[in-house]
């Protein structure tokens, strides 16, 4: 019997371990000086000002949108094809959601179907506050068109971007041209701080507001306090925040973690091509390539390209019965019973719905060995042969 090989899973070495320790013998266990160092290499990385450490991505995508004042009666629209935290941070405002149906090509929300709505979204007087548009697997979206579809109809960008930290997009990294960018640092995902997650944004007002948000709405700056301080102790809540801070531990891990990133991009890198190449021959739509791009891959997706939900799950159980941790990314948001509730139904988003049938995710991580990925291939020609 194999050893359970599973879909993703993080890489911690002596350097991570130690990074941690020192934080446990220092004055600091929280609000030392690790976040603002961890915000500041994120930042950088990205080449954008300003970098705001949350307690992890959900906190991070529910301040974004607090920060661009969503509230009741306001409309966001997100991709059907994510993890539910990017349709309900618009719901813990009060905001109603709605999806864009996916690009099948890209899995990320299709820039069409997104102008589509939007032209009819202005003859009904219906438009959104927020659109946040999802990296899926770590492909950056097509934000160009969707910045400009911003401008035009005048709403803000958070790029849920949990799956894509270190991703680039025409010639640069990703970030830019999202008003709020918001990564995760889940064990699962690109680099860990066991729990964890950021906001990137360039404009310094947002900055402000982020950093308000996910500290109680407190301040210690007399330049955003209404009245005068009264002394060396003296704080102010301004806004109504909450507690979404990220420990000193888990910032000093995030840094140590950073340290290995580009190798692990680069493992990462090598074995996608290696699965693009192996995987060619067998009837699958593999993950997209393009030109203008770099994915994080996060996820190697496969999707079926004969059969539907039945063989799905057929290969699915034969690869679980063989120690491969497939896994499937994800059950549509929409078909969720609590969104059910909202109103949304199946035939809702078609392009979404049809590739959740035929979708698999496949291990992919950066010390995932040649031979384990030979096995996951070999089991999945065997079944599709
Ligand atoms: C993981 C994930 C989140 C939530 O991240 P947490 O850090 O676990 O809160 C949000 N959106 C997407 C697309 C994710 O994959």
């Amino acid at each position: 019997m194999t050893d359970v090989i599973p879909y993703s899973k993080q890489v911690i070495d002596d350097d991570d371990k130690l990074a941690v320790l020192q934080v446990l013998d220092s004055p600091f266990l929280t609000q030392g000086p690790e976040v603002p160092a961890f915000e500041r290499a994120i930042a950088d990385m990205h080449e954008m000002p300003h970098g705001i450490a949350v307690s992890n991505a959900t906190a991070g995508l529910h301040i974004a949108c607090l920060a661009l004042k969503v509230g009741v009666g306001d409309l966001v629209w997100t991709s059907p094809i994510s993890f539910v935290a990017s349709a309900n941070c618009a719901r813990y405002c009060g905001a109603t959601v709605d999806f864009v149906d996916i690009d099948p090509a890209t899995r990320n929300m299709s820039v069409a179907a997104l102008r589509e709505k939007l032209e009819a979204g202005r003859r009904k007087g219906v438009l959104p506050k927020v659109v946040i548009p999802v990296d899926f697997s770590g492909l950056p979206c097509d934000m160009a068109e969707i910045r400009s579809l911003a401008d035009d109809y005048g709403f803000a960008i958070v790029s849920d971007a949990s799956h894509a930290v270190g991703a680039s997009y025409r010639g640069g990294p990703i970030g830019s041209l999202a008003d709020i960018t918001v990564f995760s640092f889940h064990p699962v995902k690109i680099i860990t701080t066991g729990e964890g997650g950021l906001c990137l944004t360039a404009d310094e007002k947002l900055a402000e507001r982020l950093q308000l948000l996910r500290s109680h709405g407190v301040t210690r700056d007399e330049k955003l306090m209404q009245g005068e301080s009264e002394g060396g102790w003296y704080y102010e809540q301004v806004a109504l925040g909450f507690n979404y801070r990220l420990t000193d531990m888990a910032a000093a891990l995030g840094r140590a973690q950073l340290k290995k990133h580009a190798n692990h991009a680069a493992a990462r890198e090598r074995l996608a091509t290696r699965y693009d190449k192996l995987l060619s021959p067998l009837p699958l739509k593999l993950p997209a390539r393009l030109p203008d791009r770099q994915s994080a891959h996060h996820l190697y997706v496969i999707e079926l390209q004969e059969g539907g939900a039945q063989e799905r799950l057929a290969l699915f159980d034969h690869l679980r019965d063989r120690g491969i941790g497939a896994n499937v990314h994800y059950i549509p948001i929409h078909l969720q019973p609590d969104f059910r509730r909202l109103g949304f139904e199946p035939g809702d988003f078609p392009h979404a719905e049809r590739y959740y049938d035929r979708a698999v995710t496949i291990p992919l991580y950066p010390t995932l060995t040649d031979d384990e990925q030979d096995f996951v291939v070999s089991c999945l020609a065997s079944w599709l042969g």
